[in-house]
């Protein structure tokens, strides 16, 4: 047997008091009594995440650059909220703008605190997309595309934990990256969002070897191709990109947002308690072919 395994851990009650044994499998899944931060939360992956949280049972604060939430998804957003009693608001944001973000998470904390629902984490899916060759790219566009998808993501990271450590709180950071944090996408010309989402993912290993030590876990989630408004965009420039996505689409579909609402939620809740400084890559396999 390895000394590991021998050796009496010192604190192993904190350690046992912490792990989710005993803990039924519904409330891994659970995020009741809890508030989540959605930056990106006014369309496409961001307002379906919304919708997962809430349907989770915890409370929501959808942040966006968007002057209003998309009419329809939102509409549904606030039945489901109404029907369980759960706490559900919209704020214009830009998650560039710190002093903006600063007051903003400030809100959410107090009204968090007066529902007896504590701020509890983030998911940081805010982003923005851009097809430029790399040899036409100009400064000022990759510096926007770091400027939203890295210094935005940080930002909406560090203001979640600033709150989480002031209120002692073991809370969880979910940043959306994507597998083109990883991969060159084929037939993308998109070099400065891949360079952004494998910052992000980089990003969160070295965030939870920081916050590790205040209960804080912080994960990665990495999406394939998603049919939004996002990829809409670049197919209506480049209609041929979907058959190459096919090509590469082991499911032989692309992704739907609805497909992230549980590794979300598996990444937010007690069911990931040992994870963290991870990257849950949700690709439809398309990164397991070449
Ligand atoms: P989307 O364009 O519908 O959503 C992005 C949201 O971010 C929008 O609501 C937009 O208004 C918001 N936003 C942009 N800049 C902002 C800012 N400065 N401040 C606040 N909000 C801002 O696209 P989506 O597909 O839903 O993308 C959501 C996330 O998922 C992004 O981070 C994206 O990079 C990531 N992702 C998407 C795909 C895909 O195929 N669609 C794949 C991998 C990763």
């Amino acid at each position: 047997m390895s000394p590991a395994l021998t050796t009496p851990v010192v604190n192993d009650v904190a350690l046992a008091a912490a792990t989710p044994a005993s803990v039924s499998h519904s409330a891994l899944f659970s995020l009741a009594n809890k508030t989540v931060a959605i930056t990106g939360g006014g369309r496409g992956l961001g307002i379906t995440l919304a919708g997962a949280v809430l349907e989770a049972g915890g409370h929501v604060a959808c942040l966006d650059i968007l002057p209003e939430p998309a009419a329809a998804e939102w509409t549904a957003l606030q039945k489901i909220a109404k029907a369980s009693g759960l706490g559900l608001s919209y704020r214009r944001l830009d998650v560039t703008d710190e002093e903006a973000l600063t007051q903003v998470f400030d809100e959410i904390d107090a009204e968090a605190a007066a529902l007896g629902a504590p701020f509890y984490g983030c998911i940081a899916c805010a982003g923005i997309q851009q097809k430029v060759p790399a040899i036409d790219y100009p400064q000022a566009d990759f510096e926007r595309i770091q400027r939203v998808n890295v210094t935005g993501t940080f930002l909406t990271a560090k203001h979640t934990a600033r709150i989480l450590v002031k209120n002692g709180v073991q809370g969880s950071i979910v940043l959306i990256a994507s597998m083109s944090g990883q991969i060159a996408n084929r037939g993308l010309t998109c070099t400065a969002y891949n360079t952004s989402k494998a910052a992000v993912q980089q990003m969160c290993r070295s965030l939870a070897q920081e916050w590790g030590q205040h209960g804080i876990r912080v994960n990665t989630l990495s999406p394939g191709y998603i049919r939004t408004a996002m990829t809409d965009d670049l197919l209506a420039a480049a209609p041929e990109l979907e058959k190459i996505w096919m090509a590469g689409a082991l499911l032989n579909r692309l992704g739907a947002p609805d497909d992230f609402k549980a590794p979300a939620i598996f990444l937010l809740g007690a069911g990931s308690s040992f994870m963290t400084g991870a990257d849950l890559r949700v690709d439809g396999g398309h990164c397991a072919s070449a």
